[in-house]
């Protein structure tokens, strides 16, 4: 399932998924607007979840109705959704804000941090956005089909 992204237009990455971030990796994608810009559901599904304060500021997080994956957007300014909330995939619901930690800190520091979870694993949202997961599985099984192509032809072969 292709998400969703959460600003349109998407401007640049600001900060990518897996970037060392101190002792860990950044388990999500930064995108910077400014503070009060819309942000958009990345699919139907049922708010699981709601954080205020702490490191992810204000944050929602949305298990998605295919029940597997699950988005959340962190450092959000105003938040319009509650817990068991139903969501429409491109609903507004909430804004852009640099609540939480944000570096630099204020309203230069304003960023959506967005992170997805598919079956428990942390995808790259960039990827689980312009649908490159989907494309890298494709991609994978043509590989390894022409692997098993090339070595049923080659001389290597053992006789079976
Ligand atoms: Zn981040």
């Amino acid at each position: 399932m292709t998400l969703l992204a959460p600003l349109s237009p998407l401007p640049r990455v600001s900060s990518p998924f897996g970037v060392p971030r101190g002792a860990t990796l950044h388990n999500g994608t930064d995108w910077p607007a400014p503070a009060g810009t819309p942000l958009h559901a990345m699919s139907d599904g049922v708010v699981e979840f709601r954080l205020a304060g702490g490191n992810s500021g204000n944050a929602v997080g949305v298990r998605s109705s295919d029940g597997r994956t699950l988005w959340s957007l962190a450092h959000m300014q105003d938040v319009f959704v509650g817990v068991g909330q139903r969501v429409r995939r491109g609903e507004v619901i909430g804004t852009v804000g640099f609540t939480g930690h944000v570096i630099p800190a204020g309203p230069a520091g304003a960023h959506v941090h967005v992170r997805v979870e598919r079956d428990g694993q942390l995808l790259d949202p960039e990827k689980a956005i312009r649908g490159i997961v989907v494309l890298d599985l494709v991609l994978l099984g043509v590989t390894t089909w022409g692997l098993y192509e090339l070595y049923k032809r080659s001389p290597w072969r053992r006789p079976l």
